[in-house]
């Protein structure tokens, strides 16, 4: 066994700093050194001549080393191949044994740091550590061990701690966060890795408690006003909320932005489901709203005073006052709903009114029926014993007897049409028959008044699905204006023709009667409505077309009419094609009853 080399001497003494080739010779002979002994390790204990010489060398080099860098710290690291001491590279590591290369890679170091005042036997204590058996404590914590032993001028770190220059530093803090420019700070000023810790966690609740400070104070003032809003908002709501008389606020447009209970109860509507709709819209037969046309206060000019009013005359008269107040949303009042106190037994009432009048037409009938065979048989076994006057009477009676007879059925037909108990039956039928039925039974009256009256027929049609009686009802009925308003001598003529485009057969009744104006053509079909054709009075109710277009849109189709004043009018309906599948599906269900019946739409009751 040969005695370890002897140390070279140090080298001459002198201002040194880490840019002097000096210091990494210096530097690189230390660990030279350092590095042969522990190569050494498993040859002789620490406590060896050999090893204690060594080491001493080693001691008087690094000690040099120190002696001439600033703050006495000399850290070693080692980037891929290179040996670098305090950021500096000072050679390679082939420079050194074999045995310093294994010692960072074993204990995974990032850098061993030596602080001045260091001794020998601090020296040996990384010795041991270097001999230490894998399964050692030391080896679990190489740092601990070392401040066990009493080390305090070596350290080892995983963590880097860089010593830079001022430029470097500048340069390195660039663009970094603030996170990283403290890390990057601390590791330059800090070497221990444990204060390093420390600091690192002083430093960030310094400045988590500077910032909730900072935070707070301009926060502050502005949760005050929060909450000074919050109150006022709630005091507001509250007096609202309490107040017995109804309040609507709208926006300017009249669109429902807020209302209160009270108001909920008089509308019989919770606020979510009707804000953002128009109020006035929302407003169902049993409210009367009366708006100011103008909501907005213009500047430049009065406010026009017209009010707007929803409702009809009945209810409006009926109306007991329970209203809310309309507000815009600048506070000012707009207007006012009202409501029925008791809507319920206002529909009640209006409901035991139809059935009185659809009771009372039905009773008519009856006692109508005697009278009618009553005056048939007089006709039949009396008429030619009657003296003339006693003919004209009789046949005054007949005639009159008869219009009452089509009036009651008109009353009933439309009450059971308002009370949605009006049915039809659709059955595949042939339309060409249809049209024929109702011209025959109406050729009688319209050869007596001189009028061409034919049916023009397409020849093939496809049948129909529809109610047979109640189709030539409808045509009967538009047959009976035609003849009423065509003069003698005049043309009607019935059409039966194909619509494909509707998968529909069209009907038609043209005549040349006086025509009716466009601006009646929409009216022409609500109930009781009678229009002055050409000064004519022809009686009857008003009522027929109303029926006739329920009727129509109860089998599927569709009703209009085309007209101008002097050119006589057309009105045209159809009836939906029949389809083998259509048939057995409309018998199987009845369609479900829309949520507003369909013939309050038609006939224009809101
Ligand atoms: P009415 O029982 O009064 O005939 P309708 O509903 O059948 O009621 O008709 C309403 C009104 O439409 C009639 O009063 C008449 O003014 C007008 N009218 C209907 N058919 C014709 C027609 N062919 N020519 C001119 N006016 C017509």
């Amino acid at each position: 066994v040969s005695e370890p080399e002897q140390a070279p001497a140090p080298a001459s003494k002198g201002p040194l700093t880490p840019a002097d080739p000096r210091f990494a010779k210096e530097c690189l002979d230390a660990l030279h050194t350092l590095g042969k002994t522990l190569g050494q390790m498993n040859l002789y204990k620490v406590g060896h001549p050999a090893v204690v010489n060594a080491l001493a060398s080693c001691e008087v080099l690094l000690r040099d080393a120190l002696g001439q860098v600033p703050e006495g710290l000399l850290t070693f690291s080692i980037d891929n191949d290179k040996l670098i001491a305090n950021g500096r590279i000072i050679g390679n590591t082939g420079q050194v044994p074999n045995a310093i290369i294994a010692f960072f890679n074993r204990f995974k170091l990032n850098n061993i740091t030596i602080k001045a005042g260091l001794e020998v036997k601090d020296l040996q204590s990384f010795c041991e550590l270097s001999a230490s058996r894998p399964d050692s404590e030391a080896a679990k914590d190489p740092q601990a061990y070392l401040e066990k032993a009493g080390v305090t001028h070596i350290t080892l770190a995983e963590t880097v701690y860089t010593k830079m220059s001022e430029e470097q530093l500048l340069a390195a803090l660039q663009d970094k966060s603030l996170d990283e420019t403290i890390n990057l700070l601390v590791a330059n000023a800090v070497p221990n890795p444990k204060q390093q810790k420390q600091v690192l966690e002083r430093v960030r609740d310094l400045i988590k408690h500077d910032i909730e400070k900072r935070l707070d104070e301009v926060v502050r003032p502005l949760r005050e006003e929060r909450n000074v809003a919050a109150n006022e908002s709630a005091r507001t709501q509250s007096v609202i909320e309490n107040m017995a008389e109804g309040v609507v606020v709208v926006d300017e447009q009249g669109k429902i932005l807020m209302m209160n209970p009270a108001a909920e109860e008089l509308y019989g509507a919770r606020l979510s489901q009707v804000a953002g709709q128009l109020l006035a819209e929302k407003a169902g037969e049993e409210h009367v709203v009366t708006l100011a046309a103008e909501i907005a206060t213009p500047k430049d000019r009065p406010i026009k005073k017209e009010v707007q009013l929803t409702g009809d005359g009945e209810t409006r008269k009926t109306i007991k006052h329970s209203s809310a107040v309309v507000q815009n949303e600048a506070g000012k009042v707009v207007g006012v709903v009202s409501t029925f106190t008791d809507v319920a037994k206002q529909k009640e009432l209006q409901k035991m009114e139809r059935e009185f009048v659809a009771h009372v037409t039905h009773e008519l009938r009856a006692p109508l029926s005697s009278i009618k065979a009553a005056l048939d048989i007089l006709n039949e076994e009396f008429f030619g014993k009657l003296a003339d006057d006693g003919q004209r009477m009789l046949k005054a009676a007949r005639v009159n007897s008869d219009r009452l007879e089509n009036l009651i059925n008109g009353i009933l037909d439309f009450s059971k049409i308002e009370s949605g108990q009006m049915t039809v039956h659709p059955l595949p039928v042939d339309p060409e028959r249809m049209g024929s039925e109702a011209l025959e039974s109406m050729k009688p009256w319209a050869t007596r008044k001189s009028i061409n009256f034919v049916l023009e027929s397409q020849a093939g049609l496809p049948m129909v699905l529809a109610d047979s009686v109640r189709s030539v009802q409808i045509l009967i009925n538009l047959i009976s204006n035609a003849i009423k308003f065509t003069p003698s001598g005049g043309k009607i003529t019935i059409g039966v023709k194909l619509s494909p485009k509707e998968k529909a057969v069209e009907f038609s009744v043209k005549d040349t009667g006086p025509g009716i104006p466009p601006e009646e053509h929409k009216r022409i079909f609500e109930k009781f409505v009678q229009i002055a054709a050409g000064q004519m009075h022809v009686g009857g109710t008003g009522l027929g077309l109303a029926i006739a277009k329920a009727l129509v849109h109860m089998q599927g189709g569709k009703m209009w009419l085309e007209s101008a004043v002097g050119s006589g009018s057309t009105f045209f309906f159809t009836v939906p094609i029949y389809e083998t599948a259509q048939i057995d599906r409309s018998a199987a269900k009845p369609p479900p009853p829309p949520e507003r019946p369909w013939w309050k739409t038609l006939l224009g009751l809101d």
